[in-house]
């Protein structure tokens, strides 16, 4: 049965013409124009009235300004982000995405589409336009033997990964449990199998998706093998995906894996050898050099995370010299479950903290950009801050740039300034911190950037090259051929070129 949510008739209208107010304000402040700010005002007005066609076909909940359901829904992972849609459309199924997906076009408003509300740009909400929000469709099937799952497009990697560990079985997948299938795999899917498996998207066998028109599509390597091939790396450009088919490993349930940390005037040595052993880890090893700050929030540490996927023996060998570096302030690295490595991390990345992100990817780690990077995090204001390196190596190296539409495709470092904290009054700050470490890290970096790590302000040409490479002009042309029109533009958008 439908719920339509929303409070007292006055105070819809009152939040109603409040939300209308600031789009408009944002309209003028950023010059974005999708809808003219008096034809959407005119279709907020009207939007109360016509929301019932869409509850007559739709099985989800429907939330609108003045509940509290739409005021918790509303809101995505990232503090920062303090957007008002119109309605909320919490889907069951295709079915209900795609009346919302034709609702929301008859009355020109925008669509923005949520998974796990995870990205950092807030790209997952829009002002005064339709959230299509998926955070009920959390289903995961998994066929053991096909090596198989199939996952409704709102689950997150916590609960997929709880499934298919129950038959021994993985992909790879992001490293915070509370991140959502759909956004990290379309575009792109760092995670601790990378190496051995491959990036998320690389394990992606089907999507079904619903396209700008309101249509379901199925998409595979033989079954509109274009869109397949955009979907994997042009993230949410292309349609909404309902469920995702991915291929299963054997994986676990105990791996090796864990983090040693040493206090940050180490920082050198530790990153020298962070390099070393990225320059001779095999396939089974993936490693993450992290300098954060430690649980009594002020003392700097650096740390080296790890997860090796083949023979304990051999994963005891390849952590062996993080072990051994010395007097480190905790060592966390040893046998555990698949699971908890997934889920370890989790509480350094509270929801609701406020983010500002900015990331380069590295094809080496040369002495000036190691003592650049130390010195940049010295700088950080907040005990929340991290600066990430990401080792890239492995399968999801060795496939070719333009196979899917992820270019990425370079061992390397994946740097990522990621300032994080919780008053609004450290939000210039924490900003600013992630510009200047940023600014000076860039110049050890090449073209490529990673899509998902993008913030907000990374538009333009520059962003789009960096994100989609060699690719980006076959990906507008799938764009025009799916989404002419450009529904799904809250994105790293590609406009659509024929
Ligand atoms: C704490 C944290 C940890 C992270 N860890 C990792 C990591 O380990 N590895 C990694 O690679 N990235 C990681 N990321 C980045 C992450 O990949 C992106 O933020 C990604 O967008 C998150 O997906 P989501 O579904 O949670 O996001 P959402 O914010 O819900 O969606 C992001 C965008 O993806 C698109 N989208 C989402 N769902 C769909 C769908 N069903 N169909 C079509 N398009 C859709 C839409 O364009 C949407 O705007 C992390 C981010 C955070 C905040």
């Amino acid at each position: 049965m439908v719920k339509i949510t929303s409070g007292a008739i006055v105070p819809i209208k009152a939040m109603q013409t409040a939300v209308a107010a600031r789009v408009s304000a944002t309209i003028r402040a950023t010059g974005r124009r999708y809808l003219s700010s008096r034809r959407l005002e005119h279709a907020m007005a009207n939007l109360s009235s016509s929301v019932g066609d869409l509850a007559s076909r739709f099985s989800g909940r429907l939330l609108m300004p003045g509940s509290a359901e739409w005021e918790a829904a509303r809101r995505v992972h990232n503090g920062l982000v303090d957007k008002h849609p119109a309605l909320i459309a919490q889907c069951l199924g295709s079915a209900d995405i795609a009346s919302t997906v034709r609702f929301a076009r008859e009355r020109g408003l925008e669509i923005a589409v949520r998974a796990g509300g995870h990205n950092v740009g807030g790209k997952a909400c829009c002002e005064g336009g339709v959230m299509i929000d998926l955070s009920l469709m959390k289903h995961v099937h998994v066929a053991p033997e096909q090596r198989a799952a199939r996952a409704a497009g709102g689950t997150l990697w916590g609960h997929f990964n709880r499934e298919t560990q129950l038959h021994g079985l993985a992909t790879t997948g992001g490293v915070v449990s509370t991140t959502g299938v759909a956004g990290l795999t379309l575009g792109g899917g760092v995670g601790w199998l990378m190496p051995k498996h491959a990036m998320a998207l690389d394990n992606l066998e089907s999507v079904e998706m619903v396209l700008a028109d309101g249509n379901v599509m199925r998409a595979g390597a033989h079954e509109n093998a274009d869109l397949f091939w955009a979907v994997r790396g042009g993230g949410g450009n292309f349609g909404i995906a309902s469920s995702l088919e991915f291929r299963l490993h054997p994986v676990g349930p105990d791996v090796i894996g864990g983090l040693v940390a040493w206090p940050v005037d180490r920082a050198p040595d530790v990153l020298r050898l962070f390099r070393e052993l990225a320059a001779k880890a095999n396939d089974d090893l993936m490693l993450v050099c992290a300098l954060i700050t430690g649980p009594d929030a002020t003392t700097k540490l650096v740390a080296i995370a790890a997860g090796y996927f083949g023979d304990a023996a051999s994963g005891d060998k390849a952590v062996w010299p993080i072990k051994s570096l010395g007097q480190p302030v905790k060592d966390a690295m040893g046998p555990i479950s698949y699971t908890a490595l997934n889920s370890m991390l989790d509480v350094s990345y509270p929801a609701g903290a406020r983010n500002y992100w900015k990331a380069h990817f590295c094809e080496s780690l040369t002495d000036e950009a190691i003592d650049t990077i130390v010195d940049a995090f010295m700088r950080c204001p907040s005990p929340m801050g991290q600066l990430l390196i990401e080792h890239f190596h492995g399968a999801a190296s060795r496939i070719a740039p333009t196979e899917t539409a992820f270019a990425l495709r370079a061992d390397g470092f994946n740097v990522l300034v990621l300032s994080q904290w919780m008053s609004p009054a450290d939000d210039a700050v924490g900003t600013k911190w992630s510009r200047d470490a940023y600014a000076a890290i860039r110049s050890f970096g090449g073209p490529s950037r990673y899509l998902n790590y993008f913030d907000q302000d990374d538009t333009g040409d520059q962003a789009l090259t960096a994100a989609y490479g060699p690719n980006l002009r076959r990906l507008q042309q799938v764009k025009a051929k799916y989404d002419p029109e450009n529904v799904f533009h809250l994105n790293v958008n590609i406009p659509p070129k024929a």
